[in-house]
């Protein structure tokens, strides 16, 4: 078992790689993924694993996102201090540990599988983060009672743009998701509200991410 430090160290180095190779280009991203490092969000038995650029599995048959496609998010996101921001998917809750860092107050995070609930709670303790709350739930309806936000983030992959997330945008704000193929290739968007409430949308490339199950997703 690798110890501790070496961890911190391994994670570091990914760190700065991500950061010269212009993936974190932001002093605050690089700053959060420094404070909330991945191996704090898997189980023991991945720790040695976490600071691998890749996908790696959480419980519940889903996957904890590699460090650079969580990176690229956060970066399209442009996430300032005082944003209200809704996540959907938690999975091991490590984005809504950075996000947290990055806007400084509550964000909001659905997750539709209880056991994954469970597991985020415990890791976002052990990491000391105190903003995040968690909602078990069908994220493809957004959460209506935190509504409109600044800021949601779509951490699986949807067959179309869920109509309930655009809705709670607040007007200037900015929904991140991946749309396209069941389990395959997504392409990931930008789509912006302005402020007359028109929508802009912007391809960013294409991501692989699990399927958003949901009314406005995929169906089981
Ligand atoms: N953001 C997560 C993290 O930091 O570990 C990774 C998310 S994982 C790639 C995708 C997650 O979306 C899974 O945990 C899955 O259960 C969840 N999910 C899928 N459909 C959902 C829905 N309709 N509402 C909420 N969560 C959903």
């Amino acid at each position: 078992m690798v110890d501790g430090e070496e961890l911190k160290r391994r994670w570091e180095r990914t760190v700065e790689a991500l950061f010269r190779e212009r993936v974190i280009k932001s002093e605050a991203v690089k700053r959060a993924f420094l404070k909330y490092p991945r191996y704090l969000f898997v189980e023991k038995r991945y720790w040695s694993y976490a600071h691998i650029d890749e996908p790696l599995p959480i419980p519940a048959g889903q996957t904890i996102s590699a460090p650079h496609m969580v990176a690229i998010m956060l970066e399209l996101t442009e996430l300032k201090p005082g944003m209200r921001v809704l996540e959907i998917g938690t999975g091991s809750g490590w984005n809504a540990a950075l996000i947290s860092e990055l806007v400084k107050t509550d964000v909001y995070t659905v997750e539709r599988i209880p056991e994954l609930v469970e597991f985020a709670h415990r890791n976002l303790e052990r990491a000391g983060v105190r903003n995040v709350h968690i909602f078990l739930g069908d994220g493809t309806k957004g959460f209506p009672p935190k509504a409109p936000y600044d800021r949601i983030i779509v951490t699986a992959g949807a067959p179309k743009i869920p109509e309930p997330l655009v809705e709670q945008l607040r007007p200037g704000g900015r929904l991140i998701i991946p749309v396209g193929r069941y389990h395959l290739w997504q392409d990931l968007y930008v789509v912006e509200k302005t402020e007359d409430g028109k929508i802009r949308k912007k391809h960013w490339g294409s991501v692989a991410f699990v399927p958003l199950i949901g009314e406005h997703g995929w169906r089981e």
